[in-house]
């Protein structure tokens, strides 16, 4: 039993996942616990340590110590490794490559598990993943999985990575969304799909004020708020 209101939040990259979870987060006054942040943070904290991003027993160990801290209040959004800002590191087209290798070793998810979960314990939430109302958080009150379209999802991150000043072509970046699709998708050990008891929202053709607006609605019914 969940000791706090938790909404989890799947779905593949560029479906608005990251900016409808943050946004309704904030409109319910709940802690966002992005967990794509964890695996993008080891995927660098690899990089750092020399290890490489196949050798799934040498990363679980340093999934066992990696020493994330997520900012909270006016900190929030900002990701911390051993002290060092991340935030925006952990967002590189290279990196996002690397989350999604590192992130396909059982050894790394086994591990990961008991950190995401003692994350989300620590109040109401709004978990955001590909995983969470499957295997994170299977008994999670609320769970939503987002689509959209393949080229509503490739403009998105386009958009979303220009406006972080990272510099990638429209082609590349539809490449890479659909390499890290196939890897979610297909990879063993809990990979990306619909609980069965999750709302599946298409938010292809709404407005991001639409969708919260929707899912606050759902929200407060569902979790009685
Ligand atoms: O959501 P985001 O794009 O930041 O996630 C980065 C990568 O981490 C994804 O491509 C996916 O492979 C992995 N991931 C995961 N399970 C989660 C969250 C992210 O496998 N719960």
């Amino acid at each position: 039993m969940l000791p706090f209101p938790v909404i989890a939040i799947d779905g593949p990259a560029g479906a608005g996942k990251s900016t409808v979870a943050r946004a309704l987060a904030r409109r319910l006054g709940f802690f966002l616990l992005d967990t794509g942040a964890i695996y993008r943070s080891l995927a660098l904290f690899a990089e750092q340590h020399g290890v490489s991003w196949a050798d799934g027993p040498r990363l679980g160990a340093l999934a066992e110590q990696l020493p994330i801290r997520f900012g909270r209040g006016d900190e929030d959004g900002a990701v911390y490794l051993a002290e060092q800002t991340v935030t925006t590191a952990i967002r590189t087209p290279e990196v996002s490559l690397g989350a999604s290798q590192v992130s396909a070793h059982p050894e790394v998810r086994a591990m990961l598990l008991e950190l995401q979960r003692q994350l989300s314990r620590s109040g109401p939430c709004v978990v955001e993943g590909r995983d969470i109302g499957t295997v994170v958080l299977p008994d999670a009150p609320l769970k939503i999985f987002l689509t959209a379209s393949p080229e509503v999802r490739a403009q998105r991150r386009q958009k979303e990575l220009e406006a972080r000043g990272v510099r990638a072509d429209v082609s590349d970046t539809r490449r890479e969304q659909e390499e890290r699709d196939r890897r979610d998708l297909t990879r063993a050990t809990a990979p990306l799909k619909c609980a069965d008891d999750a709302v599946l929202f298409d938010t292809s053709d709404r407005s991001l004020e639409q969708v919260i607006d929707d899912l606050a609605a759902i929200a407060k019914i569902r979790l009685s708020l």
